[in-house]
């Protein structure tokens, strides 16, 4: 497993990576540019380039993006939608430009509208910008919370739209602990993670998972509420533990997206690493 954190990329995009030696992390998640702002962040060619040398120095074995909160590639209203659409497009060519491995996606809100209505736009916006992938850079959707009309609720969900666009060889998917938990699958439970996994599995394909959120939930099981908190502080707890250390999931990245309010992520990532071990050891 790699450990990593969605770090800031404050001062430059590059300084993600110093952030993320600092904690001595395997795995990086940076946002390319604001991600409560349509506006992309222009990136200097000089900024792009030490992103790349320094990630080669400090050892970061993977480096995913995350696409803006904004994003909605489901909206029915077309500004949003069109919106949506060019700002993924940006985030990709950043992401091309810090060679990174993925860029990882809510799927966005039907608001109301219905599934098909949602896919029906966002299965053709997707398609395009598969485009933009490439040998090293996927796509990845990442699994909602489920609530409102969010899409990717389930992985059902997912492998409609994994189907929908031909099995493309570059789509991934990321499972975030903390909205698989509010969306119904008991993750602390290794007979409930297994049976999910299994039908991930199935319906995906295990070599589609690319990346893990671990999230720890202030909210319970069920919930639809997508509220992250503090590694072990959660009605999650000790129980990621198990989520950690299931055998399909050796190997991942595994980035921390929890609220870092006073700089906490070196402690998460030690009891990341210790949870882990734990899980390894019961599984
Ligand atoms: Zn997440
Ligand atoms: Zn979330």
């Amino acid at each position: 497993m790699l450990y990593g954190a969605h770090v800031s990329s404050a001062g430059g995009i590059s300084k993600a990576i110093d952030r993320a030696e600092e904690l001595r992390c395997q795995a990086v998640q940076v946002f390319t540019q604001s991600p409560r702002m349509w506006k992309p962040t222009a990136h200097t060619e000089e900024q792009t380039e030490r992103f790349r040398a320094r990630r080669a120095d400090a050892g970061i074995e993977s480096v995913v993006c995350h696409a803006l909160y904004l994003v909605n590639l489901a909206s029915p209203d077309r500004e949003i939608h069109a919106k949506s659409v060019a700002a993924m497009r940006a985030t990709l060519e950043t992401a091309a430009a810090i060679d990174a491995d993925g860029v990882v996606f809510h799927v966005g809100s039907h608001l109301g509208a219905g599934l098909e209505e949602g896919l029906a736009l966002v299965v053709p916006a997707l398609r395009g910008l598969l485009e933009l992938t490439n040998d090293r850079l996927w796509l990845v959707l990442e699994n909602s919370a489920g609530a409102g009309g969010t899409i990717g609720r389930s992985v059902e969900e997912l492998a409609t739209i994994v189907d929908r666009l031909d099995r493309h060889p570059r789509l991934g998917v990321c499972l975030d602990s903390c909205h698989w938990w509010v969306s119904g699958v008991h993750v602390t439970d290794r007979v409930a993670l297994d049976s999910a996994v299994g039908e991930l599995d199935e319906r995906i394909g295990l070599d589609r998972l690319r990346c893990l959120h671990v999230n720890d939930a202030e909210v319970g099981l069920g919930s639809n509420r997508d509220r992250h908190t503090t590694l072990g502080k959660g009605t999650i707890g000790k129980g990621m533990a198990t989520f950690l250390g299931h055998p399909a999931f050796q190997g991942l990245p595994a980035i921390l997206e929890t609220p870092d309010a006073d700089g906490s992520y070196a402690d998460e990532l030690r009891l990341l690493r210790r949870l882990h071990k734990k899980g390894l050891a019961a599984a």
